[in-house]
């Protein structure tokens, strides 16, 4: 199953894939979490990442196919993996079938969740994530049962740095701009499902579910 999570920044893509992965046992791969592990370890990968980051632009791809390409190389992604956030632009999607079709795999689903840009704004003035299992919380839409700890594994919740208002239209402006175009790419392969991302967690999971069981 390699499969695609698309959609722009507060669509619920890290939500649903925290869903997708307690169903089906496949790696979730978030260039998002990676590079925010790179930067939190001070890695030239991170200090490099975080000036592109922290102003809600891309990482270059060069940097970004690099990453995901290493570990698509790992022993646990040979039976299926799920992509999150990436690719982002079309010389990633381009780059990621090369190494894929060198594999003798191709994506099979690219499920984009859409959500409508006033919704995402609210969404992500309102994110909070786990700082050990990087699970994810919103103050007024999913809370946590205690305020600031994780209901998972105990750990303390943070606000991303890049999640405020500025920061915020910049990645919308850049989704729209270099990520959008890449909907087409997919529907040309004939992968394409969108989902309707404006609704309860669980009720976009149930059709992403229904996706799923084909595979
Ligand atoms: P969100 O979940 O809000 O969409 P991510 O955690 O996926 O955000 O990404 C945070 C930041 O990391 C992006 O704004 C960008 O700077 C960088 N990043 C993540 N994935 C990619 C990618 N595929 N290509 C380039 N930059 C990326
Ligand atoms: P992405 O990975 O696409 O940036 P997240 O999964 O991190 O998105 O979700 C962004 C914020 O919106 C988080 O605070 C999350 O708890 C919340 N959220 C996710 N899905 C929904 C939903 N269906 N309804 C309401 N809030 C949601
Ligand atoms: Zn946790």
């Amino acid at each position: 199953m390699n499969i695609i999570l698309m959609g722009p920044p507060g669509a619920g893509k890290g939500t649903q894939a925290e869903l997708i992965k307690a169903a089906y046992p496949i790696p979730h791969i978030s260039t998002g979490d990676m590079f925010r592990a790179a930067v939190g370890q001070g890695t030239e990968l991170g200090k490099e990442a975080k000036k592109y980051m922290d102003s809600g632009k891309l990482v270059p791809d060069e940097v970004t196919i690099g990453i995901v390409e290493e570990r698509l190389a790992q022993p646990d992604c040979a039976t299926g993996f799920l992509l999150d956030g990436f690719p982002r632009t079309t010389g990633q999607a381009q780059a990621l079938d090369k190494v894929l079709e060198k594999q003798n795999k191709k994506i099979e689903a690219a499920i984009s969740i859409s959500v409508p840009d006033e919704i995402i704004i609210e969404r992500m003035s309102g994110r909070v994530s786990c700082k050990e299992c990087k699970a994810v919380y919103n103050i007024k839409f999913n809370p946590s049962i205690k305020a600031g700890i994780c209901d998972k594994c105990g750990g303390e919740l943070f606000q991303r740095s890049d999640d405020n208002i500025e920061t915020v239209s910049n990645r919308l402006a850049v989704y729209k701009e270099q990520t959008n175009p890449l909907l087409s790419y997919y529907q040309k392969q004939n992968v394409l499902h969108e989902v309707n991302g404006n609704r309860d967690a669980s009720e976009v999971f149930k059709d992403i579910k229904k996706l799923l069981e084909r595979f």
